[in-house]
């Protein structure tokens, strides 16, 4: 019997699934390239993919894409959660409904599809799932706790799930990208609700930090195209035993590395040079200085 090798992939319309489809079909992958809008990636058939319908937050939609490859191939050979969103804004102003919808995509979604994929990789006693989370699995942003919740939530899904499938052959592997310039600051500022009330300014700020960190600055400088994604993915899926957790940009490696070496005291003073705070008059610009006494862990 042969094993599937087919790739699925989804959220390929724009960004890092768009890429993905493309470098991997390129590198000679049978891929099927999915989009909840299939006529957007119309041209990733034209160069080599399959393409099909699914959405993430619909059970029929995942269903089908699944049933699809499965009756093709026997299985899915490589599922790669992509499709996601960050739903900005302070807590108080992010109405119930769109944090469901954020988890549905971001959280809900994913699993839902590992869940459709797992029999048959079982049966065929091999598979590989790659979950794209986000160097903020390792921290928060003010103005980003519903989306950064999501990300924890997809590494705490990811590590059990490693332990749970491994003895039926297979892997899961997460990938932590940093700064990507793709679609995703630009939905991501649109996404801000609360023009008006107590979070009036704190929110403009975060839709300011939100497009100016992937435009200029220092991160921007550390940070990558969606490309670097895609071939870090095509080592996650290509590596005879895949590493458990992928960072990549170096904008990913260093605000992860530097959220290690300090306390939770000097995080809150490090984003309080970034946001202003909500409730209180603006605090000074100058940064903090990076080791102050009372932030020593004993
Ligand atoms: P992007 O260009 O905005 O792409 C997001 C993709 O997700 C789009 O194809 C979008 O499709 C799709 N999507 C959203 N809701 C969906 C649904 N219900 N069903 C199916 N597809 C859906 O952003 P990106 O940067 O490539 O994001 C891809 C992943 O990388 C996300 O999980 C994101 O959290 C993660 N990530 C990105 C960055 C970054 O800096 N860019 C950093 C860390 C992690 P539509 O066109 O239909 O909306």
């Amino acid at each position: 019997m042969t094993t599937s090798k087919a790739v699925l992939i989804t959220g390929c319309s724009t960004g890092i699934g768009r890429a993905t489809a493309g470098h991997l079909a390129r590198a000679g992958h049978l891929v099927y390239a999915t989009a909840r809008r299939v006529e957007t990636i119309a041209d990733l058939g034209a160069s080599g993919c399959h393409t099909l319908a699914l959405d993430v937050t619909e059970e029929s939609s995942m269903r089908a894409a699944v049933d699809h490859v499965v009756a093709q191939h026997g299985a899915v050979g490589v599922l790669i959660n992509n499709a996601g969103y960050s739903q900005s804004g302070a807590v108080e102003t992010v109405t119930m409904e769109d944090a469901r919808r954020q988890f549905e995509t971001n959280v809900f979604g994913l699993m839902r599809m590992c869940q459709l994929v797992l029999p048959g990789m079982r049966a065929q006693g091999c598979g590989r799932i790659v979950n794209i989370s986000s160097m903020g699995a390792n921290f928060t942003f003010p103005g980003g706790g519903v989306y950064h919740a999501t990300k924890y939530a997809v590494e705490a899904i990811s590590d059990a799930l490693r332990f749970e499938v491994k003895g039926f052959g297979v892997d899961v592997v997460v990938i932590q990208p940093g700064i990507i310039r793709t679609e995703f600051s630009a939905t991501a500022a649109a996404e801000v609700r609360g023009e008006d009330g107590p979070y009036a300014a704190f929110n403009a700020a975060v839709v300011r930090s939100t497009k100016s960190v992937y435009e200029k600055g220092p991160l921007a400088r550390l940070g990558g195209g969606p490309q670097t994604v895609a071939k870090a993915i095509e080592r996650a899926i290509t590596a005879r035993s895949p590493r458990i957790r992928y960072r990549v940009t170096p904008s990913a490696r260093l605000l992860v590395y530097q959220r290690r070496l300090i306390t939770d005291g000097m995080w809150d003073r490090f984003v309080s040079t970034q946001f202003p705070r909500p409730g209180r008059p603006a605090i000074s610009s100058q940064p903090p200085p990076l080791v102050e006494p009372s932030d020593r862990v004993t």
